[in-house]
């Protein structure tokens, strides 16, 4: 069981083993590899920095608790019709963004996040909305 935050979910679909820094990524991947393979895994949805947010490194400026992170978090969630606390499934994440998401979504709801340019994100929500689940991290 895995616990994340609301807009963790997203990056997960966009994620292609870029990140902050060796550890967050070997964290990160760790976990995307374990729900591609493992789509029954179980993830506790939880309010505020979660176990990928543990690995972002020290010489960068924490940003897990700002503010406007913590209201894109409440975002997605309400946009998926989740609710902090709730235990659910990855496979019923997947289903959830597939009946409420679109890859354009992440031109709103991300604005303010430096890696949506690389349309990265966009590519994966659209994976999902085609049944493919999440990419593999080459
Ligand atoms: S644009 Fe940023 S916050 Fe949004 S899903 Fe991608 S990496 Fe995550």
């Amino acid at each position: 069981m895995f616990k994340l935050r609301g807009h963790h979910l997203f990056c997960l679909l966009g994620y292609q083993g870029m990140g902050y820094s060796r550890d967050y990524v070997e964290n990160m991947t760790q976990l995307h590899q374990t729900l591609r393979d493992q789509p029954e895994t179980w993830i506790q949805l939880i309010e505020g920095p979660d176990q990928l947010c543990a690995k972002y490194p020290n010489s960068g400026e924490y940003h897990c608790h700002d503010q406007h992170i913590t209201a894109r978090d409440h975002v997605i969630l309400e946009k998926l019709g989740l609710i902090i606390g709730q235990m659910i499934k990855w496979k019923d994440i997947e289903a959830s963004i597939r009946n409420n998401v679109v890859p354009s979504d992440i031109q709103t709801v991300c604005e303010t996040c430096s890696w949506r340019s690389y349309g990265v994100c966009e590519e994966g929500i659209q994976n999902i909305l085609e049944g493919k689940g999440l990419r593999k991290v080459q």
